[in-house]
């Protein structure tokens, strides 16, 4: 069945089977009519008091009432835009100077920043869906090309990029999602990603439309190894959706696999490269479930091409290919200058329905990697890569972004921060990899005249200096101290020439 509408198609639910169980936490669940009853009251409270499409922020982590918020939202006719509730100050400073929002739901407590914005709490949310909404009440979702959600992703200049995504973008993703990867009706979702990166999406909304449900696993059942083993067989997990990263750590248990956690399904990879070694030992450890490899960036929603990986397949290709471009969907090979490149490595060019408008209020960084290509809206991925045979392969990065355990990060923007930092004259980060893994993130530093005795101690207050402008998977691992730093032939700072220093062991 082909989804024309998000909110309609997550609303019947609620209003067909109110009981379904839509969101599980360890001590709660929340059903499809909860969540439509909030969600209706917040969009009644949006809709009376701001004006329709200016964009809502919704700040917390991974509980029921962001959800409640992101349907309000839509319902009402905002965009919403997610922000992790341990971000930075400075960098909710700038998302918000970005995006200029109307009001902030604050689900987690708000970080105290001044803002124009109204700031609801918890509170408040909770007492706006105790209101009754009246059944003549109508609301005005958004709908086509207007923005379902705003994603904010690094920028080269430091300042954060809000890509946004239309309801338009976010139907054709989610159709496809649920048409080529054997989801039926009601599945449990496992939903790990936090809500600010757009992998969350695979998981909430093919979930939602297809009344299945998500149980959400928080930062502390992750970090603490001991329990997440013994509370994974018991969420009875049927779709798992995940950076490869997550995987790998789940993989070093030595009980995760088919026969202790018997109920998972289908494992949707996106985010990031899956390593072969990854894909081999997940066919071993679950050879009755499916598993797909995924590719795209957040400009084109969440992902755009996906394989299914065999045995056949890997014995095949040395690196986990990137699979098939979804039907509405058309990818390009190109050369510096738009030129088709026939059988070569060039840039990965994605031209169709699910590729975005462009940033918010970002004209210039728009202007640099959206343009139409054949009447499609298309986008330059930056992503270097090739198409055999219809299947898409990945050759790494054209330039200086990376991808530590799933997370998106300019150098640059690093960089920048970092010679903002008091104890910083010029700096310049570079990934040491390793099996085209980003292992550690190196800092050459050219420092001003300091009084720590040993470096270790500069290194530390530069590290706390920092952590209030990037996030914490943006700090450095490690710190070199140098007089200067190398130049190019035409006077920029040689990043590859300390690239190679740093991978040459
Ligand atoms: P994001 O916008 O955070 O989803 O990051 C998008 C980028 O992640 C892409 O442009 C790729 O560089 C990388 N990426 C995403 N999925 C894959 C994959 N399956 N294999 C290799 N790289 C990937």
């Amino acid at each position: 069945m082909t989804i024309l509408n998000i909110i309609e198609a997550i609303d019947r639910w609620g209003i067909k089977e109110p009981n379904r169980p839509v969101y599980i936490e360890s001590n709660r669940t929340y059903t499809y009519g909860e969540l439509k009853k909030d969600s209706d009251a917040i969009a009644a409270y949006l809709q009376k008091n701001i004006e329709r499409s200016r964009p809502i922020v919704v700040y917390g982590e991974l509980e029921f009432e962001m959800l409640a918020c992101f349907l309000g939202a839509s319902k009402a006719g905002h965009a919403y835009i997610p922000i992790e509730a341990h971000t930075p100050k400075e960098r909710v400073e700038m998302i918000l100077a970005v995006a200029d929002p109307a009001m902030i739901f604050s689900v987690k407590e708000w970080n105290g920043l001044e803002t124009n914005a109204e700031i609801v709490s918890l509170e408040k949310i909770q007492d706006i869906c105790t209101k009754a909404v009246s059944s003549d009440l109508s609301f005005e979702p958004v709908v086509e090309s207007e923005t379902y959600y705003v994603i904010f992703t690094s920028g080269t200049t430091g300042v954060p990029k809000g890509v946004q995504i239309s309801h338009t973008n976010l139907l054709s993703f989610v159709n496809w999602e649920l048409t080529d990867f054997g989801i039926t009706e009601g599945m449990r979702f496992l939903s790990q990603a936090p809500y600010s990166f757009d992998l969350s999406v695979m998981d909430v909304y093919p979930a939602l439309t297809s009344g299945g449900s998500l149980t959400p696993m928080r930062k502390d059942v992750i970090n603490d190894f001991k329990t997440l083993f013994t509370v994974l067989p018991s969420l009875e997990i049927e779709v798992w959706v995940s950076t490869p990263s997550f995987m790998d750590i789940c993989l070093m248990e030595p009980t995760f696999d088919g026969e202790h956690v018997d109920s998972l399904k289908i494992f949707l990879f996106c985010g990031e490269e899956l390593p072969k070694a990854t894909a081999q030992k997940l066919l071993e450890r679950f050879p009755k479930a499916r598993i797909f490899n995924t590719y795209g960036p957040t400009e084109a929603t969440v992902a755009i091409s996906g394989v299914e990986i065999t045995q056949e397949l890997l014995d095949e290709y040395s690196r986990v290919p990137i699979g098939y471009v979804k039907e509405d969907t058309d990818v390009y090979i190109m050369n510096e200058d738009l030129e088709l490149q026939e059988d070569e490595v060039g840039e990965i060019v994605i031209a169709g329905p699910s590729v975005s408008k462009g940033y918010l209020h970002n004209p210039e960084k728009t202007a640099d990697a959206f343009f139409e290509y054949k009447g499609q809206p298309a986008y330059r991925t930056g992503d270097a890569g090739k198409l055999k045979n219809g299947m898409l392969i990945y050759d790494g990065r054209m330039d200086f972004q990376i991808k530590l355990h799933g997370y998106r990060i300019e150098l640059e923007d690093i960089d920048h921060h970092l010679a903002s930092v008091s104890y910083v004259k010029q700096a310049a980060v570079v990934p040491k990899y390793q099996n085209h893994k980003v292992q550690q993130l190196v800092a050459f530093v050219v420092a001003h005249p300091h009084d720590f005795e040993k470096e270790f101690k500069l290194t530390k207050a530069i590290k706390e200096e920092l952590s209030s402008s990037v996030m914490d998977y943006m700090i450095p691992q490690k710190f070199i101290y140098v007089d200067q730093l190398p130049l190019t032939a035409n006077g920029k700072i040689d990043r590859k020439g300390l690239m190679n220093e740093v991978n040459a062991t």
